[in-house]
């Protein structure tokens, strides 16, 4: 079976995120975080054993011209920190693909792993921070390092309509963007709420619980509250100026499957 490949050769027609995901998934700015990613690639999960493990940075992935962003925490250390893909390969992965296909935005609702031949539809998934860590927390140093990536891509993705962050995390890492570019006042001008809109905002910022499996498996995050969410983003953006139909996604690397 084939092995992971660098990440470096995605098929994105746009050479500028190619070159933004090569760097991401060659960065070593976390050393923490780098050598936990490397660790568990190598001590593993017993039901992932056969598996080569990404153990790296993990890149963004989706549809360039994206009217939908998502903005998570991190890399699930045995989802994406395994399969080399956002949220592909775990429960919580599921959970939102789930929704994502409900609402037009995926074109299957699940996500397995990298060459499964899921695609994004209109949506593009990044994270606060690229790499798994440990107990599912990166130290704000750790965020702050890596957000001139986000900082790159919300550049890039120029016909962003609605950014739905999921968690406190992401919601606060994207308002801290937003305050130092002088798009914002204060971060505490904005609450964090599950299904909140901040339609003020360009473009419109709507907060989500995040689907981790401890919000989702406590009820605390519903798959009704999650589909309630990205249809809000779906009407938000499909009433407004702008292609109506689905347009298809461009797909990161294909960087990991079972061997
Ligand atoms: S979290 Fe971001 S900045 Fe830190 S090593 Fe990973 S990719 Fe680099």
């Amino acid at each position: 079976m084939p092995r992971p490949t660098s990440g470096t050769t995605s098929t994105f027609s746009n050479s500028d995120f190619i070159t933004l995901n090569a760097r991401i998934v060659t960065c070593k700015k976390c050393p923490r975080l780098i050598s936990h990613c490397s660790e568990v690639a190598g001590t593993k999960r017993r039901a992932w054993l056969d598996w080569d493990y990404w153990g790296k940075p993990v890149p963004s992935f989706g549809d360039p011209l994206a009217r939908l962003l998502i903005l998570g925490l991190a890399p699930g250390v045995h989802g994406a920190n395994r399969t080399g893909r956002m949220f592909t390969g775990d429960r919580s992965g599921d959970f939102l693909f789930r929704s994502l296909h409900r609402a037009g935005f995926a074109s299957r609702p699940d996500s397995i792993h990298a060459q499964d031949g899921l695609e994004l539809r209109d949506a593009w998934i990044t994270a606060s921070a690229h790499c798994a860590p440990p107990d599912n927390k990166p130290s704000p140093a750790e965020l702050r390092a890596c957000r001139p990536f986000l900082e790159r891509e919300l550049d890039l993705l120029a016909k962003v309509q609605v950014v739905v962050t999921l968690g406190r995390i992401a919601f606060d890492t994207y308002l801290s963007i937003l305050k130092s570019r002088g798009a914002i006042e204060r971060v505490s001008d904005f609450r964090f709420g599950h299904g909140v809109l901040f339609d003020e905002l360009q473009p419109a910022l709507l907060g989500c619980y995040h689907p981790s499996q401890q919000n989702t498996s406590t009820g605390k995050l519903t798959q009704e509250m999650l589909d309630e969410v990205f249809a809000l983003a779906a009407k938000f953006i499909r009433s407004g100026p702008g292609p109506s139909a689905p347009r298809q996604s461009s797909q990161p690397s294909p960087p990991s499957r079972k061997r």
